[in-house]
């Protein structure tokens, strides 16, 4: 059946993502790495390496935006010192669930806290991290430029914004070959999964409809963050951008 994604006005659209995480929480990591091949380690270590969290006791807070499991704000807790922190923020209580049991398990609790929150009206005072980062999430809320805005109020002057994210193929060829990949296999793979294919045709409409890379970028210059740039990695499959609060 056919999902009829385009047609889901704004306000039903976050409760359409809020039942696909819902049904996937407890098998949301082994997803990941079934549905990207193992590649999303790869995207999230290039941007953990951008990130570079200080070593040794100096200060850094972490907002993990829509960070569900913590899979990225694990990653920057092991690369960072022990003065790094991280905050996760999603809206699934779910996928934070999850989240907090494994943070236990592998011994970071004190280092990674998780907090329900609409990254459209973030519970957090102005100023207040030194990073923000939102991994495979923008694309999951409704009115992006009202969460860049957001990410760029709680962040310290000085600080900068990550977006990690599907993109745009750009390479001929690798286009038809991730047409049918994602079209095909990601909603077979989810089927078998999690019980469910539906779901996964959303997200895949999701990544069809997101804006490309010039602009998105557009997007984050007109929600005031400054020097605003960005790496594509895998063909343009996925892309890291990010940019300043000045
Ligand atoms: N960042 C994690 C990662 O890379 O593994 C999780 C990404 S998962 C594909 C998308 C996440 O976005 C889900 O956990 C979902 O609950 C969250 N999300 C969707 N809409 C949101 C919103 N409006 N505010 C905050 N989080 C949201």
């Amino acid at each position: 059946t056919h999902f009829g994604y385009r047609t889901v006005p704004l306000q039903e659209k976050q409760a359409l993502v809020d039942d696909v995480f819902h049904k996937v929480a407890q098998r949301y990591d082994i997803m990941n790495d079934l549905m990207s091949a193992g590649m999303h380690r790869v995207w999230k270590g290039a941007l953990v390496s951008k990130l570079r969290p200080p070593p040794g006791d100096r200060p850094f807070h972490l907002l993990d935006l829509a960070g569900g499991t913590g899979d990225v704000a694990f990653r920057v807790a092991e690369a960072g010192g022990t003065g790094t922190r991280v905050t996760v923020a999603d809206i699934n209580a779910d996928m934070l669930a999850v989240g907090r049991a494994r943070a236990e398990t592998r011994g970071l609790a004190g280092k990674v806290d998780f907090q329900e929150a609409n990254a459209e009206e973030l519970p957090f005072a102005d100023r207040t991290f030194d990073a923000v980062t939102i991994a495979f999430g923008i694309r999951n809320v409704p009115r992006i430029p009202l969460a860049l805005k957001e990410m760029r109020r709680v962040l310290k002057p000085g600080g900068r914004a990550f977006v990690l994210e599907f993109s745009k193929v750009d390479v001929p060829g690798l286009d038809k070959v991730y047409e049918t990949y994602s079209f095909k296999v990601i909603p077979a793979i989810g089927k078998r999964v999690a019980g469910d294919a539906e779901p996964y045709q959303y997200l895949v409409e999701s990544i069809r409809r997101f804006p490309h890379a010039e602009a998105f970028a557009q997007m984050m210059r007109d929600a005031g963050f400054k020097r605003v740039d960005f790496m594509r990695m895998t063909g343009g499959v996925v892309a890291l951008h990010w940019g300043f609060r000045i």
